[in-house]
């Protein structure tokens, strides 16, 4: 028989991903077609599995890429299908955003659905600047409306007059109106909201991008046109806008020092989060461009496999990454063996990332240089009997020879392990298409970033991007590797790690130090859905 899916009406919030619903996501998980919106984040769309199909419907304020009747048809189509369909909105699916429509032709055709609802930007990009949209001591009510009428013409469903005499004792939110602001503000001044009323405007809210003007309604239109200010975009009116200079919270400069800021990031995509995070939490928008891929070596774990099967033989074992300590310790398991065949060994860890990979295991290193490269672990076993001792090293099978050459000088009998294989990351034409409209800032964490940011996006284009944003390095090895290939490096980290770099970055931009950067804002706004198609 031939049985028929389920569709989701997904609300997915403003933009902050954080704003999804835990039902949201746990359909995302599930689905195994999205469709999505324009103003949906397509950060979210990880969530998916990575074999959903992914539909596009987004509207384009020039062309429609799907019209209304065409992405019923779609969600009809594929329920019909017997497909689990998230379609996944932006803000909630029922305000001005056309949900009911689509659940009507759902219903029409018999599919089951279900809503999702979602935050809505009509309250969470005022509150991300800062302003309630009730406050106990201005309003008993708010009104969210569409903005999208023209005021002045005849057939607007909305009686202005009255939207002014009942703003006196609530709160108006416009949606999709700011190109219509003008006549918006004339009509409530009209209909006798006094000019002096204040107003705010919030564009992309909540998001990195974020931009707030505020004023009244007499001068809030030149303001914004003075910014630069365009859809998206929520417009509030009311005394509750006041309370932004005490409330505001999310783009508080001291906070904040990195907001707006485009930050490419290269590591691998599974170690990328962490970097991803701290950047997003001081206010930027890290975009992610894997250049490093893992898998195994292309020699396979047999040399690995074998040391392991003779652990208790090694003096040393020395870790120098979080790649080596994760596939050491998967093929720990595989063997059926764990943490204890360290009992005898001695263990050094390069860098404090890796040795937090190793203590998550159970296990302290017992030497972690201070300075994250190999040269500085040679120095830091000079204390140490080397000579006629066994070292084990798994390691990438690129690895710099610094170490091993260093060791075995020292006299060490030394077994190098291939525990994994860096590749290329795989181009994402998302991402690609976000960095040639310029970013900020580009981040290496490591050479082989480097090496496979500009093998994946060709030297040409690597030196264009370059040439106008700053870039930053972890450490001098991969700032030198830079080099090499060509590119300027503005600035290193002090400690060789994330949070090194993170602290790097944030002095830089707080100093003034970036470069041009970016032609920014200034072609107004930027639509999200490049990231994904
Ligand atoms: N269903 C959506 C609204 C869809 S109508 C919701 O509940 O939020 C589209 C309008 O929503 C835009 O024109 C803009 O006014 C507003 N909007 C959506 N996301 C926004 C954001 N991040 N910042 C400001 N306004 C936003």
């Amino acid at each position: 028989m031939n049985h028929t899916g389920k569709v989701y009406l997904i609300g997915a919030g403003p933009g902050d991903p954080g704003l999804l619903t835990l039902k949201g996501a746990e359909a995302l998980r599930r689905a195994e077609v999205i469709v999505y919106d324009r103003l949906a984040n397509p950060a979210l769309l990880k969530l998916a599995s990575p074999n959903a199909e992914r539909i596009y419907a987004g509207k384009l304020p020039d062309h429609h890429t799907l019209t209304q009747d065409e992405i019923n048809a779609v969600l009809v189509e594929k329920g019909l299908a017997g497909r689990t369909v998230a379609r996944l909105k932006g803000g909630d699916p029922y305000v001005f955003g056309r949900g009911g429509e689509e659940a009507e032709a759902l219903r029409a055709a018999g599919i089951p659905f279900e809503v999702v609802p979602g935050v809505t930007s009509a309250i969470a990009a005022p509150a991300y600047a800062g302003v309630p949209v009730t406050h106990r001591d201005e309003c008993s009510a708010f009104v969210v409306i569409t903005g999208h009428e023209d005021p002045t013409k005849e057939e607007s469903s909305l009686d202005y007059d009255a939207l002014a005499r009942f703003a006196r004792g609530a709160t108006l939110v416009f949606l999709m109106g700011v190109r219509r602001l003008p006549q918006i503000s004339a009509a409530l001044q009209a209909g006798g909201l006094l000019a002096e009323t204040p107003v705010a405007v919030v564009q992309w809210g909540t998001l990195p991008q974020q931009r707030v003007a505020t004023g009244t309604l007499a001068t809030i239109a030149d303001e914004v046109k003075r910014q630069n200010i365009s859809s998206p975009a929520v417009t509030v009116v009311g005394g509750v806008v006041n309370y932004r200079d005490a409330l505001r919270w999310f783009d508080l400069p001291e906070e904040k020092p990195l907001l707006g800021k485009r930050i490419v990031v290269t590591r691998a995509r599974a170690q990328a989060s962490e970097l991803s995070e701290a950047l997003r939490d001081l206010g930027a928008e890290p975009i992610e461009v894997p250049a490093i891929r893992i898998t195994e070596p292309e020699d396979g774990y047999a040399a690995l496999d074998a040391a392991i099967a003779e652990l208790e033989s090694y003096d040393w074992v020395v870790f120098t990454s979080i790649n080596g300590v994760d596939h050491f310790w998967q093929r720990l398991r595989a063997a059926g063996r764990d943490s204890r065949v360290l009992g005898r060994a001695r263990v050094a860890a390069i860098g404090t990332a890796t040795a937090e990979a190793l203590e998550t295991r159970g296990i302290v290193a017992d030497v972690v240089p201070e300075q994250f490269v190999a040269e500085s672990l040679l120095d830091a076993l000079s204390g140490e009997e080397i000579a006629g001792k066994r070292f084990l090293l798994p390691r990438a099978d690129i690895a710099r020879e610094a170490l091993y050459k260093g060791l075995q000088a020292a006299g060490a009998r030394v077994t190098e392990a291939h525990a994994y294989r860096t590749l290329v990351g795989e181009p994402d034409a998302g991402a690609l298409a976000t960095l040639d409209e310029g970013v900020d800032i580009i981040t290496f964490t490591s050479s082989s970033t480097v090496r496979n940011f500009v093998e994946q996006v060709g030297a040409e284009r690597a030196q264009r991007l370059a040439a106008n944003a700053t870039i930053a390095a972890i450490g001098p090895i991969t700032a030198s590797t830079a080099r090499e290939l060509g590119l300027r490096v503005d600035f290193e980290a002090e400690e060789y790690t994330v949070a090194g770099l993170v602290q790097a970055i944030v002095r830089a931009t707080t100093t003034g130090a970036l470069r041009a950067g970016r032609p920014t804002t200034a072609n107004g706004e930027r639509l999200m859905a490049q990231a994904v198609e």
